[in-house]
């Protein structure tokens, strides 16, 4: 090999390895052209937490320290768990009924199935994957536990199963993949809900569905659907009568998480070119140093040394 030959493999390994994570990271989303999705109606819903209990049940999960039919676990606000892959919190906002009496909203919390998710994206050995049918799927026989998903998701949702020394996996709703991928299948909470706050079917037949809602009753909704744009879309879509900040419900671009990502690493690839070509400069040097070593017998003499 001289000179010439090793800088160009240099910058040509540098290219090729730029280009492939690219275009792995590309390959990692392909968001379905019409997945299921859910229609939360936060208008609708009573706290009753029958969807909490179908989905513990659906998913083989522990009974719950407070029962599910104890109200007193409303007085704190709760995150999913490992334990429990959805959870309904209480919020008051000031909002009174005509006798003037606090009138509570109720949040069911879970995976939103993100159309173009950030977990999946940063997902390095692709446990994580979102289906045709809307479900974002963990596939536990690949993860390698780095939980990179958890930093990269904009809800806050993968939990970690830390109390498992031996096989912990990460934890988070699954959209009933099984359930949905059966026909007419429908996730466990959607089918438990008593009052059909929950609507499952085709997201685009969900839009316009939440979007008729809205319209003919303007004075029972906000004209928002939550989920709609937010990060590119969610298969999980809410429709509400008072604004989602007060709701705890978070403010986010309608730009895909992956996409910032990918950008940043675009860029990172970018000016990942300056330390290449100097990796390939100072391997030239040394490629060359050591011929001349050899040559003159310096080579022998640091040989020497060593030993
Ligand atoms: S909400 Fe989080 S965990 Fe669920 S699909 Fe979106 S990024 Fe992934
Ligand atoms: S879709 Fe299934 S896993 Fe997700 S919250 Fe509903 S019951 Fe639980
Ligand atoms: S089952 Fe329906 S009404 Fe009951 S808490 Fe869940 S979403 Fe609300």
């Amino acid at each position: 090999m001289n000179r010439r030959t090793f800088l160009k493999c240099a910058a040509t390994g540098g290219a090729a390895a730029a280009a492939s994570f690219s275009a792995e990271a590309r390959a990692s989303r392909s968001v379905p052209q019409d997945p299921y999705g859910c229609l939360v109606d936060l208008t609708r819903c009573v706290g009753c937490r029958k969807c909490e209990q179908a989905c513990a049940t659906v998913n083989n999960l522990p009974a719950p320290s407070t029962p599910f039919d104890d109200p007193l676990v409303f007085d704190v606000r709760r995150r999913p768990t490992p334990e429990a892959f959805t959870v309904v919190n209480r919020y008051h906002t000031g909002r009174v009924d005509e006798r003037n009496r606090l009138v509570p909203t109720y949040i069911k919390v879970q995976c939103m199935h993100c159309q173009d998710p950030g977990c999946v994206s940063a997902c390095i050995v692709g446990a994580l994957t979102k289906k045709d049918n809307g479900a974002v799927h963990y596939d536990e026989s690949k993860c390698i536990g780095c939980r990179y998903c958890m930093v990269a998701c904009p809800f806050q949702i993968p939990k970690y199963e830390y109390s498992d020394p031996l096989t912990p996996r990460v934890r988070k709703c699954t959209f009933c993949f099984e359930r949905i991928s059966r026909d007419g299948g429908t996730p466990g909470c959607a089918a438990a809900c008593p009052v059909e706050a929950i609507t499952f079917g085709k997201r685009t037949v969900l839009l316009e569905l939440a979007k008729k809602r809205i319209r003919e009753n303007p004075a029972d909704y906000i004209p928002y659907i939550y989920g709609e744009t937010e990060v590119g879309g969610t298969s999980w879509l809410y429709i509400s009568a008072e604004p989602f900040e007060k709701l705890g419900f978070l403010k986010l671009p309608s730009r895909p998480i992956p996409q910032t990502a990918e950008s940043i690493q675009h860029g990172i690839f970018k000016y990942f070119w300056a330390p290449l070509t100097l990796y390939g400069l100072l391997g030239a040097v040394m490629f060359r140093v050591h011929k001349k070593g050899k040559t003159d017998g310096t080579g022998s003499e640091h040989k020497g040394e060593n030993q």
